[in-house]
């Protein structure tokens, strides 16, 4: 039963087959058993099993409505979860317990999910790897031999939790990448919606004009109904979308016949493995066979949203990691003499180096000699990068691209110096600076057994093209299932 995706256990659920309660208990069993992965930094036993229990007595009585009423869940780290607590990956929040519920999890406990626990994450957000977390590496479920492969991030525990069937699904976030590549590194189904489409409001702030939610996920299909359960307008974030949220799940299985599909040339990468080529190509020969039209496109300004992000997320990451100072809530280092000095001792032991990088490259660019060649240039180029895909998009109805430069590497051969590290997040970042939203579907294994994804891209508000052709995608590309974890 702990592989079944959301859709089939929910009819599982609803058949009586097993109860809520036995399918809680299997993942938390598992959830020991392999608890070398360090998927998790908290688990929250007691309520998962009371939620399991009530939604048991819902389905009794034919009480149950709710799209996830009885399935179990993990939660990236990084949303507040009312008396369960949230760290960030953080040393900063450690010993943390929000007082409110983020309005994604608190939307995901309306429609009757169950929360297994919080799941690893990098620091802050801030990472490709999942090797940042104050709470150690999280171990890809995928890792074969004596090599054990980071699993990608920054939500590396939601896609190591979901990919070794620890949990029915998970939330992530993504702000460069965060849902997209570990999915495609650990073998799942990632989709990073458009900027709006889902609240912010109880999110530990990373980058406020990139942050999305999305869900990490066994399916297309499952994607569809975990996304139609986080979408929608909150009035406690002033950027979530008023726009109406469709039934995601009714363009499963859609035809795709006559829909242009572009492939920007910009992303033919130099030096790019000829795996993740052929991985493109066989992505483009399924989709071509499922009657859509290739065309090339081109993206002239994609070049630049590597360098324009690194100067977005780490100028705002400056802003938003501000709070942190040792008096309101979190970590606050002992023996200082002065309130200076606590501020500083308390930033210096509270915060590992990555986002100590992010903060001083983000204080940098926004401080008054800097502001207009940094920041205000990176604003100009983020502009120029929608006007690139507007043009685009009167071209084609959606884009395709791998989701990564490379498979998932392996611990402690991840690349040392900072810049290659951010490398990984050439095909992903522009999602973010373009605010469309974007879905990673597993495509194959390359030769050493490490799953590749490939990456499509929508117009903004237009995830039901995402499912529908992530859909198609899945359906033909045979994608194995992970039978045994090592
Ligand atoms: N890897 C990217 C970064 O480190 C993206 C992170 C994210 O999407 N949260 O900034």
């Amino acid at each position: 039963m702990h592989t079944l995706s959301i859709y089939e256990a929910r009819e599982r659920l609803l058949e009586k087959k097993f109860s809520s309660t036995e399918l809680t208990q299997c993942f938390l069993d598992r959830i020991r058993q392999y608890s070398h992965l360090n998927a998790f930094i908290t688990l929250s036993e007691e309520q998962a099993l009371e939620s399991a229990r009530k939604s048991d007595e819902r389905i009794a009585r034919g009480f149950s409505t709710g799209a996830l009423d009885g399935i179990p869940l993990a939660i990236k780290d990084l949303f507040l979860t009312k008396g369960v607590r949230t760290t960030a990956g953080s040393k900063m929040l450690y010993n943390f317990i929000p007082p409110f519920e983020s309005t994604v999890s608190q939307k995901l406990l309306d429609a009757g999910a169950v929360f297994l626990g919080k799941t690893n994450m990098d620091e802050f957000a801030m990472g490709s790897a999942n090797i940042t977390s104050y709470y150690g590496n999280v171990i890809n479920p995928w890792s074969c031999g004596d090599k054990k492969l980071v699993p990608g991030g920054s939500s590396g525990g939601s896609a190591a939790a979901v990919a070794g069937h620890l949990c029915t699904a998970a939330i992530g976030s993504d702000t460069g990448g965060s849902v997209r590549q570990p999915a495609a590194f650990s073998g799942i189904v990632g989709l990073k919606p458009t900027y709006g489409r889902c609240s912010r409001y109880g999110m530990v702030a990373f980058g406020s004009s990139l942050d999305q939610a999305g869900p990490m996920t066994k399916t297309v299909r499952d994607a569809a109904i975990f996304l139609r359960v986080i979408s929608g307008h909150d009035p406690k974030d002033s950027t979530s979308s008023r726009k109406p949220v469709p039934d995601f799940e009714s363009f499963v299985g859609k035809t795709v016949e006559k829909i242009k599909i572009g492939l920007p040339k910009e992303y033919f990468l130099e030096g790019m493995s000829s795996e993740i080529e052929d991985a493109w190509q066989k992505g483009v020969d399924i989709m071509r066979d499922a009657g859509t039209e290739i065309v090339e496109i081109s993206l002239p300004h994609a070049k630049y949203a590597l360098p324009a992000y690194y100067i977005i997320s780490p100028a705002e990451a400056s802003a938003n990691l501000a709070r942190y100072d040792g008096l309101r809530y979190g970590f606050r280092a002992a023996g200082a003499k002065s309130l200076l000095e606590m501020y500083e001792k308390t930033r210096e032991e509270g915060f590992g180096e990555e986002v100590k990088r992010r903060i001083l490259v983000g204080t940098y660019v926004l401080s008054a000699g800097y502001y207009d060649a940094y920041y205000t240039k990176a604003l100009q180029v983020r502009q120029l990068i929608k006007q690139d895909f507007r043009e685009a998009f009167k071209q084609v109805d959606i884009i395709m691209t791998p989701t990564t430069p490379s498979s998932a590497f392996a611990i402690g051969e991840e690349p040392q110096d900072p810049v290659s590290m951010y490398l990984n997040d050439v095909l992903t970042v522009t999602a973010n600076i373009a605010e469309l939203p974007g879905i990673s579907v597993p495509i194959g294994l390359d030769k050493l057994n490490r799953p590749l994804g490939l990456q499509f891209l929508a117009p903004q508000f237009r995830e039901d093209l995402l499912i529908q052709n992530g859909y198609i995608l899945e359906q033909n590309a045979n994608f194995p299932t992970l039978k045994e974890i090592i």
